[in-house]
């Protein structure tokens, strides 16, 4: 099997499922309980939360522990409530998650007005034309760091820079869930936004496991009532196994993050000079842009994507369409669409997703693959053109 969907989910680290076994033997106990198994149950996570910190910049205070991205951003976006309630706008590209997207427009349905920011062809927000649209009626500004469908890098310090010069007291949230490969994985710490959420699964730990990073002095509500938990933050008793296996994969991370972003790159360089040599497909990246590497989406020019993902899986090549949480709806191009790219071009692109537990055998398959496909299947589409 040729796992190319890392965007999606990544394959846990060895580290992560020995943790994992450990966690599930040995650290049973109660974190919150006030007896030895407890204490040690709770140090594991403060050593996990430190961690985190460290890698970030933070202190271990403004980090919280959740179920991942999806309620990370559903807490940012809801937790600033009052503010809501007093009709401030929340300020958000078209181009989000849809744990993002389809929030902001459940709260658009309840009265809060929505400032679409404004987009080039890629998807890039333009920076430079943010006034009259950011200004004291904003309450939030919400970015998808990395895009998950193109791996477009957003301009994350401009944008702040330009955000605030407009209105200094804007919260901003950034979902960084995709931007580990990217060189704002090493900007957070220095960077000006307000929350931060990231998700344990796409970086080789578990699914159910994320982080939600609230700058000290910054408050949100909850989305839950119940225990003390995460400081009140987020109540229910802890995902132990999930926090042990990200503390583990952060430490490993930590250490390997260099090496592994040199092999992401040199696929990432294979991968897009064996498609600028088949017919039939093209990248869509526009010239000017930062990608992440660990990104890749492409169109062929007739193929629809649903058919180019069938044909690759027939032969054991998991690829998307787009994103794992929109797959399902194969109308649903919205991301492509706003970012430019005609309906045609956004119908037949897949994406393939790159981790560092891939090899170079994976992308040579996938490309001869991809060349077959393309010479078999592709003189039918031309026909129905
Ligand atoms: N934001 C982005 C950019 C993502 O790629 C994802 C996962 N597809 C999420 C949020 C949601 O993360 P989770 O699966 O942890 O809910």
């Amino acid at each position: 099997m040729t796992y190319l969907d890392n965007a999606a989910t990544t394959p846990p680290l060895k580290e992560a499922l020995l943790s994992l076994q450990e966690a599930l033997a040995d650290y049973y106990a109660n974190p919150s309980s006030l007896h030895q198994a407890g204490f040690r149950t709770a140090a594991l996570r403060e050593e996990a939360r430190q961690r985190a910190a460290d890698l970030l910049g933070v202190s271990p205070g403004e980090v919280i522990f959740n179920s991942g991205a999806t309620e990370g951003n559903n807490t940012v976006l809801r937790g600033i409530g009052p503010l809501l309630k007093r009709g401030k706008k929340i300020a958000l590209t078209a181009i989000g998650h849809a744990s993002v997207e389809n929030t902001a427009r459940a709260l658009e349905r309840e009265g809060t007005p929505l400032v679409r920011l404004p987009l080039i062809k890629g998807g890039l927000i333009d920076t430079e034309h943010l006034e009259g649209l950011i200004d004291s009626s904003c309450a939030l500004l919400s970015v998808t760091a990395v895009n998950n469908e193109t791996g477009l890098i957003q301009p994350i310090q401009d944008l702040i820079r330009q955000a605030r010069v407009l209105h200094p007291d804007i919260l901003v949230h950034v979902d960084a869930v995709q931007s580990f490969w990217s060189p704002l994985w090493q900007e957070w710490p220095a960077l000006d936004w307000d929350f931060l959420t990231l998700s344990a699964h796409k970086i080789h730990a578990l699914k159910g496991t994320g982080l939600l990073l609230i700058r000290k002095g910054r408050h949100l509500h909850p989305l839950l009532t119940g225990g003390e938990q995460e400081h009140s933050f987020r109540p229910g008793t802890e995902n132990m196994p999930g926090i042990i296996a990200l503390g583990m994969v952060l430490r490993q991370l930590a250490k390997k993050r260099d090496s592994f972003l040199r092999k992401i790159r040199r696929l990432e360089e294979s991968f897009i000079s064996g498609i600028d040599s088949l017919d039939g497909y093209i990248l869509n990246r526009e010239k000017g842009l930062s990608y992440s590497p660990h990104i890749l989406s492409l169109a062929h020019d007739f193929i629809p994507g649903s058919i180019l993902q069938n044909a690759l899986s027939e032969r054991e090549i998991c690829v998307s369409t787009g994103s794992a949480c929109s797959d399902r709806d194969k109308k649903n191009h919205r991301v492509l669409v706003n970012s430019g790219y005609t309906g045609r071009q956004a119908l037949n692109t897949i994406r393939v997703s790159l981790s560092p537990l891939n090899s170079e055998e994976d992308i040579t398959s996938t490309l001869s693959a991809l060349d077959e496909i393309s010479k078999t299947i592709g003189p039918l589409y031309r026909k129905v053109q």
